[in-house]
């Protein structure tokens, strides 16, 4: 199972691409994101920590989904919010893929990595002016609008601009998505989408609006969903939504079904139904003929990305041992924000006795814990542990808190690595501050 030393790295060189072996259960996970790149000689290389993503696992995960989706074709808009990183974007662009934005920032990155603007649909509950005219201009597919005024704004805007905006109204379901309440977004207690009757009304007062052409669905209740009956119910009425308005006369061209999918954070999860959930949206919108749209985020990129980091110091506290990291909150949020859980794989060559930490990063909060009293392999100063599921919401949320620089990115495939995101450096962190010397009234 485990093979040598020297061997082992002497293989890597001969033959890129060969597995790298891990002495660990959850050796295959790790293998498959290093996919033949030796973790050892990156951190090496590059330093910790640092964030690693598999071009191969992403592309796996588009395949996985359009094959699902085989019987009922559809547009994947990914969410760029889940990792916005433009190497993650350009090989979206490369396979196909869409976006799905919630600002005008993640619009420039995504036109910039050669996402083409009509595969481009807009989210999110506080669009501004000056962003939606930037999506007019630039000729996005879609806004996806979240409340009347927004409505109104885009009426006005685009009549401005002397253009028709397409736009979906955001159904808000009243559907309990069964996971964190901090990612659940399909209760009516939340602040996105508007009630099924308030849908209505706009469609009923559609013909007023002379530049939105209001033709499409949207519905989004939350994200890491491993429950089929949630998307079932989300979708469902969706569906009876649809065929009413239909009835009514009114013509919907999109339905798009939003993100959410759920991945796999430990190794006992099941992952989420995929059948389950494509027959799920197969039945509800049985007759639509329009354009399908999905906007998956932490499905397509969670699993492909693990957040590589050092140990620094085992200390003994009175009551537990604590494992500090040389990454920290700051660089992964998800612990603290949701108390997710991410596996942690010590990366020893030879297999070692078990212990149990709490494992922690050095920003000054007891927050900063990434896992307590989580049973691992020991573990030294200075041994490598990868941190795992951290390809979504890990870098795009990351902070300098603590006056700790942005962690550097690299993308792996096939034995090979590429820094796509270098470490940012002191000047970088503290660029366009200044000294409070140029005064101003106002
Ligand atoms: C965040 C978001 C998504 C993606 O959610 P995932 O859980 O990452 O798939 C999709 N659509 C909208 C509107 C979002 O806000």
């Amino acid at each position: 199972m485990f093979s040598p030393l020297a061997p082992r790295w002497m293989g890597r060189l001969l033959f890129p691409g060969m597995p790298i072996m891990i002495a660990s259960s959850d050796s295959h996970a790790v293998e498959t994101v290093f996919d033949g790149v030796d973790p050892h000689a990156l951190a090496q290389a590059v330093g910790t920590p640092c964030y690693v993503y598999s071009a191969a696992t992403i592309r796996h995960r588009i395949a996985s989904l359009a094959t699902a989706l085989r019987s009922r074709p559809a547009t994947l808009c990914y969410a760029v919010k889940a990792n916005p990183s433009f190497a993650v974007l350009q090989l979206m662009a490369a396979e196909g893929v869409g976006a799905d934005i919630v600002s005008e920032g993640e619009m420039w990155r995504a036109l910039r990595a050669g996402i083409p603007a009509g595969r481009i649909v807009f989210s999110g509950v506080g669009k501004q002016d000056r962003e939606i005219l930037a999506a007019l201009d630039a000729g996005i597919s879609r806004f996806n609008v979240e409340s009347a005024d927004e409505l109104a704004s885009l009426q006005r805007l685009a009549s401005e601009r002397g253009r028709v905006a397409h736009a979906a109204v955001r159904v808000n379901p009243d559907v309990d998505a069964l996971t964190h309440a901090k990612i659940s977004t399909g209760k009516s207690e939340n602040k996105f989408g508007v009630s099924i009757d308030e849908a209505r009304r706009w469609f009923a007062g559609s013909g007023s609006l002379s530049h939105v052409r209001l033709d499409g669905l949207h519905v989004h209740i939350g994200s890491q969903i491993v429950d089929v009956a949630p998307f079932r119910l989300a979708i469902g009425r969706v569906g009876d939504l649809w065929r009413e308005l239909v009835a009514a006369g009114h013509a919907i061209r999109s339905i798009d079904v939003g993100g959410g999918l759920g991945v796999r954070y430990r190794a006992s999860d099941r992952a989420v139904d995929m059948a389950g959930y494509v027959s799920a949206i197969r039945e509800a919108l049985t007759g639509f003929d329009g354009a399908l749209l999905l906007e998956p985020g932490r499905y397509l990129v969670a699993e492909a990305g693990v957040l590589l980091t050092r140990v620094l110091r085992v200390k003994q506290g009175d009551e537990r041992q604590f494992l500090v990291l040389d990454a920290a909150m700051n660089d992964l949020a998800r612990p603290s924000l949701y108390d997710a859980w991410h596996d942690i794989v010590p990366l020893h060559e030879t297999p070692r006795s078990m212990q149990v930490y709490d494992v922690v990063g050095p920003v000054c909060e007891t927050g900063d814990t990434f896992a307590r009293e989580r049973e691992m392999e020991a573990c030294r100063p200075g041994d490598l542990v990868a941190i795992l599921g951290a390809g979504a919401y890990g870098a795009s949320m990351a902070s300098t808190y603590n006056s700790r620089p942005l962690a550097a990115e690299v993308m792996v495939e096939n034995g090979r690595y590429a820094v796509v995101r270098r470490r940012q450096t002191f000047d970088e962190m503290i660029a366009g501050e200044q000294p409070a010397n140029d005064w101003q009234i106002a």
